[in-house]
């Protein structure tokens, strides 16, 4: 299967974000489907690492369908708050997903750590599982990490998720403040795509 050269795509996520971010890293050549094609419901994600959760999504997708899968599970580790939310990322936004709950949260944690927190520097990072599954079986799967710090307060309205209260290193704007197209070609999801790239 992985010396085949694939030219039809699942995408294992019902995140629009994350869709859309795929989509734009993939070849031209492939034609790509989302789960909404298929109007499927995600898979409990009970893995304990963002791998694990990857390769639950990828199989699981893949199985319903029949199509090769490329699924990514990914989220944000703040080093301050022992690396939460991490894996449960998408969880702190609650069961609608409200990205302005899950970020609330984070500032939440952050005063009840430490009052002073907006005078130190607090590290964070993205990280992303992409996952290539046929059926049962695991393709490949890699690792992409993006480094960076909390901002004091969400800024911009581009990308999703946590964007707007991420800024990394080395930039002064968060990612909801950077152009996508320039986020796509330095994020974690882009450090994993270049990975794998060659599995497709
Ligand atoms: P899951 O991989 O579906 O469990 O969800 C990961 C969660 O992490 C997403 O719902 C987002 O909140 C967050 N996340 C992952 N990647 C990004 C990103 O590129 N920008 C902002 N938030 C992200």
């Amino acid at each position: 299967m992985s010396k085949q050269k694939i030219n039809k795509l699942l995408i294992g996520t019902n995140n629009k974000g994350k869709l859309r971010e795929i989509k734009n890293l993939l070849p031209k050549n492939i034609k790509v489907y989302p789960t909404s094609a298929f109007n499927l419901s995600s898979p409990i994600e009970n893995g304990k690492t963002f791998k694990e959760n990857s390769l639950i999504k990828s199989k699981y997708f893949s199985k319903k369908t029949g199509l090769t899968c490329l699924a990514d599970d990914s989220g944000l580790e703040i080093d301050f708050l022992n690396k939460n939310p991490g894996i449960y990322s998408a969880r702190w936004g609650g069961r609608h997903g409200d990205f302005s709950k899950a970020i609330r949260r984070v500032y939440r944690q952050l005063n009840k750590k430490d009052k002073n927190w907006k005078n130190k520097k607090i590290k964070a990072r993205f990280i992303c599982a992409l996952s290539i599954s046929y059926l049962n079986k695991k393709i490949a799967c890699a690792l992409g990490k993006v480094e960076g710090y909390i901002s004091n307060e969400p800024r911009g309205k581009n990308g999703f998720g946590y964007d707007p209260i991420f800024i990394p290193l080395k930039k002064k704007k968060t990612f909801g403040e950077i152009k996508p197209s320039e986020k796509y070609k330095m994020d974690h999801r882009y450090q994993a795509f270049k990975k794998i790239k060659k599995f497709l």
